[in-house]
């Protein structure tokens, strides 16, 4: 039973005047499995009251949340919800304040925290890595005194305070006593957290300044899906899609700038006919939406039961990594910026190696750009299904088709695609951001590149480019696959480049 039908289920026997009768909330479909969203007026708040909740049923939205379906609700960050079934990655809610008061629909379960627990504090970013913590304090609208709290990345369990003072970002250790109390200088210890907030909002005792307001968010998270009922089907209808700009083309096809259900913007990838077996591909695509981590592009519904092909993804606003390092955006790029891009990715990358996935197909080209440099990475698994056919494709032997610069000698000569492989890649892409979106091998042709590959020729160090990061490419560029590290060990090196500024960590207390 999908979530839909529990919906239907619980709304069917919780009492008899709910707000839906089964023909409005059922979804109509006119090819099996299609979810084909009805178009029908915003349904009327029920009458039914609620009965007494426990406290514990009661969320707050933690983000702003735009209805895409007629059977979801609108909040606002602040508003109070309560939860009237909370299977899946989308909730069954009621909102008891705010602009959707007393009308209930479904939001995303990310994007609401328990009233009264530590992740409905704004102040509480719990997934955030000390590097993102400091860009995001960095950004604009926050002041001095602007914080956070998240979790360490050294040690599990542990918790950090990061406080924007004057320019620069301070971290401090939360500290647990064995009693449970917790306190950054051990002068002063507190029962909860938000006691300990509330202290250094009204004084600095010990620490660089006062806490202020908490640090903006940067952006909503991904919702899993486009909406409650694509999570589990996730063939939609063509007609459900309105193709708006054409913002490329690429090999296998053009890509479009959409909107979904005439509410919510995405990607959509027409694929030209016979690029692919549609079989092979649905079986990838199966495995592919299974996928999901930050610094992936979500694969979010298909349209494959008529040609061309719709592979509908997120959108992202600046497009592919390699047009935007060649761009103007690219001059607006620093050193950190580039290294940070490049940790983004090995950290997408480290999730498919946790997965066993293999993306065979990693270059800037197949990278896409957010708002404030954010990397996500693209067409994970695609290079599986699809011909390949373009300039940068070498055809080794009949019907084994690479972009040649980028693939691991190992992958060309015995078709061996590994993770390691795309290790190798990751080198060819580091030396892409590092020079604006060069070709690799500026001056060489694909079979010359094999050629000199095999007498252990590497692309030598691109200009600017320090030392310890073309070390990093010397050793995704190993001839031997095992000698070449793990995208784990890429990602921290990465996230870890700039940080022996010492410093800035000479107060008691603060994080080394
Ligand atoms: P591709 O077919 O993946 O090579 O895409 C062709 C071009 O379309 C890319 O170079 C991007 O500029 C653009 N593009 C592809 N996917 C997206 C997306 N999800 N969001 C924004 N732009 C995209």
């Amino acid at each position: 039973m999908d979530v839909t039908q529990r919906f239907i289920l619980w709304v069917r026997t919780c009492c008899g005047s709910c707000r839906t009768s089964s023909s409005d909330s059922e979804l109509k479909s006119d090819k099996k499995d299609i979810v084909v969203i009805r178009k029908t007026n915003p349904v009327e708040a029920p009458n039914r009251p609620l009965p007494p909740l426990p406290l514990k049923d009661i969320y707050v939205a933690l983000y702003d949340y735009t209805a895409r379906t007629v059977d979801d609700l609108s909040v606002r960050a602040g508003d109070r919800l309560v939860a009237l079934n909370k299977s899946g990655e989308w909730w069954f809610v009621r909102a008891i304040s705010g602009i959707s008061a007393n009308k209930e629909g479904f939001v995303p379960a990310n994007y609401v925290a328990q009233e009264e627990s530590i992740y409905a504090e704004p102040w509480y970013f719990p997934d955030t890595k000390r590097a993102d913590a400091e860009k995001m304090l960095l950004s604009e609208g926050n002041e001095t005194g602007a914080f956070l709290i998240r979790q360490c990345e050294s040690q599990k369990g542990d918790l950090s305070l990061s406080v924007l003072d004057n320019g620069k970002v301070k971290h401090y250790k939360v500290r647990k006593l064995d009693n449970g109390r917790c306190y950054v200088s051990i002068a002063i210890n507190f029962t909860t957290l938000k006691e300990l907030v509330q202290y250094y909002s009204k004084n600095n005792y010990g620490l660089c300044v006062q806490l202020m307001e908490p640090c903006k968010k940067l952006q909503a998270p991904q919702t899993h899906g486009l909406s409650y009922n694509t999570v589990d089907h996730w063939e939609i209808s063509r007609s459900s899609i309105q193709l708006l700009r054409k913002l490329g083309a690429g090999q296998f096809g053009e890509v479009y700038e959409g909107l979904w259900n005439n509410t919510t913007p995405v990607a959509v990838k027409t694929l030209k006919c016979g690029t692919m077996d549609a079989n092979d591909f649905l079986r990838e695509a199966q495995i592919m939406k299974k996928l999901r981590h930050p610094k992936l592009i979500q694969l979010y519904a298909v349209c494959s039961l008529d040609e061309p092909i719709y592979i509908i993804t997120e959108l992202m606003k600046n497009g592919s990594l390699l047009e935007y390092l060649q761009k103007d955006k690219g001059k607006e790029l620093c050193f950190s910026d580039q290294v940070e891009m490049a940790a983004q990715i090995a950290a997408g990358m480290a999730y498919l190696e946790q997965q066993n996935y293999i993306h065979r197909d990693l270059a800037a080209r197949n990278v896409l750009v957010g708002e404030n440099n954010i990397c996500k990475v693209a067409d994970f698994g695609l290079a599986r299904v699809f011909k390949l056919d373009n300039e940068n494709v070498y055809e080794a032997k009949e019907g084994t088709k690479f972009p040649v610069k980028w693939t691991a000698p190992e992958a060309i000569n015995a078709n061996k695609f590994s993770i390691k492989s795309d290790i190798w890649s990751f080198g060819i892409l580091l030396y892409e951001i590092i020079t604006f979106g060069q070709m690799p091998y500026p001056t060489m042709t694909n079979y010359q590149v094999i050629q000199k590959l095999s007498t252990g020729y590497r692309m030598p160090c691109p200009a600017n480019c320090p030392d310890i990061l073309y070390n990093i490419m010397l050793d995704c560029w190993k001839e031997n696959e095992v000698d070449r590290p793990t995208f784990e060990t890429l990602q921290w090196k990465l996230e870890d480049y700039f940080e022996l500024d010492l410093n800035s960590y000479a107060d008691t207390n603060r994080i080394p």
